[in-house]
């Protein structure tokens, strides 16, 4: 409860005319370099946040003005477009849209009775990928909403960002779907990552960096600062969406192409495209980032982000040990440490690291339809298509 001289609302209400501030001209003079070292200046070298008051009379928005981080200029204004490729994903991302209820679950649900479906080890891949995606998808969204969407200062971005939150949203809800389809007990499911080391690791591993924008007093805006943000966006968009799903993504599209829990297959495979355009997103993002603040790419910062890389590397590799310890579905954890390599060296690469698994080969062929960015497009188009006819996505 609020004391009547400390009320915040009563405040703005009582708040005389807005004055017509000399802002505009302001921006134009004191043209915000993206890093300013001098703290008095420092109010200036942050960016805004879209919840400014309204400046009456002000300039209409310089698309040169925009800036994907440290950007002055009103952030309520989506157009002019700077960045055409976020406004695309947004648009190719809502074209996509489905929902987890327009899959059905029938033959899965007979497939898991029958105590003669699946093996042991079968059921107990589908557990524990069901137990790290529920946990991880809402992870990464909390990542999104509390931690980086405040600090990215570009509309078009964060309209991306909405709709990918959004995303995350389908995701949590479809891995809930399967739980319950299933007649999983839930709240071991959901609990596996507070149970399970091999379920835990990764996202333990993931929270330090969204933790570290988390800080209510955390403002971009000095080289360290804005570096954190960017490590943040490499740790989960080139690491965690862009590594850590692969074996779990690949385990349970196996069984798809095995006539095996068709329905739990296909709502990863949709979830598995929606993410490959979340982490080709956030590698637009980190690219574009290092384009305007180059000083930000040190050497000792690109080491870094190669060591964070190798870490994932590791720690996906140990989870493809743990959720595999002997061949199953025709594959074995040492194929899964081939594939994380050459997925390594993928993510490395469009970031502009140099490869550190020199000759990984991609054993899972058939992947790459997904995974291929060119394919992807394709791949999108079909969807769309089948999604307007109602059709089930095929596995080849
Ligand atoms: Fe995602």
């Amino acid at each position: 409860m609020y004391n009547e001289w400390e009320d915040p609302i009563k405040e703005a209400l009582n708040k005389p005319e807005p004055k017509l501030k000399e802002v505009a001209q302001k921006t134009s003079e004191e043209k915000l370099t993206d890093i300013d070292l001098d703290s008095n200046r420092d109010h200036l070298s942050v960016g805004n946040t879209g919840l400014e008051s309204i400046e009456q009379g002000a300039e209409r928005i310089h698309v040169d003005d925009k800036a994907i981080i440290n950007c002055r200029a009103d952030l309520n204004q989506l157009v002019p477009f700077k960045y055409e490729w976020a406004w695309k994903k947004y648009l190719d991302g809502s074209a996509n849209h489905w929902m987890p209820e327009e899959i059905a679950m029938h033959d899965d649900i007979k497939l898991w009775n029958d105590p003669k479906g699946l093996t042991e080890d079968e059921r107990k891949i589908v557990e524990t990928n069901l137990g790290f995606f529920s946990t991880a998808d809402s992870l990464v969204a909390n990542n999104l909403v509390l931690a980086v969407y405040k600090h990215i200062t570009n509309p078009e971005c964060r309209q991306y960002l909405l709709r990918q939150a959004f995303e995350e949203a389908i995701h949590t809800h479809a891995y809930t779907y399967c739980v319950q389809s299933l007649g999983l007990d839930e709240s071991r499911i959901f609990n596996m990552y507070r149970e399970i080391p091999a379920v835990a690791t990764k996202a333990e591993w993931a929270l330090p960096f969204t933790q570290s924008l988390g800080d209510p007093n955390f403002k971009t805006g000095t080289p360290e600062n804005n570096q954190r943000l960017l490590r943040d966006l490499i740790a989960f968009y080139v690491v965690f969406e862009g590594i850590f799903f692969y074996v779990g993504f690949t385990q349970i599209l196996s069984m798809g192409r095995r006539n095996k829990l068709t329905g739990v297959a296909q709502q990863f495979q949709y979830i598995l495209r929606d993410e490959s355009m979340h982490m080709n997103f956030g590698i637009d993002v980190i690219n574009q980032i290092k384009l305007e603040n180059p000083e930000l790419w040190q050497p000792n910062f690109q080491e870094e982000m190669i060591k964070l890389v190798r870490k994932g590397v590791e720690l996906e590799t140990q989870y493809a040990y743990d959720t595999m310890p002997k061949p199953i579905l025709g594959i074995n954890a040492s194929l899964y440490e081939e594939f994380i390599k050459f997925i390594a060296n993928r993510r490395l690469a469009q970031i502009g690291l140099p490869e550190q698994y020199p000759g990984a080969t991609n054993p899972f062929e058939w992947m790459s339809e997904i995974m291929d960015l060119k394919k992807e497009k394709n791949f999108f188009e079909t969807r769309v298509t089948e999604y307007k006819t109602g059709g089930q996505l095929k596995f080849d």
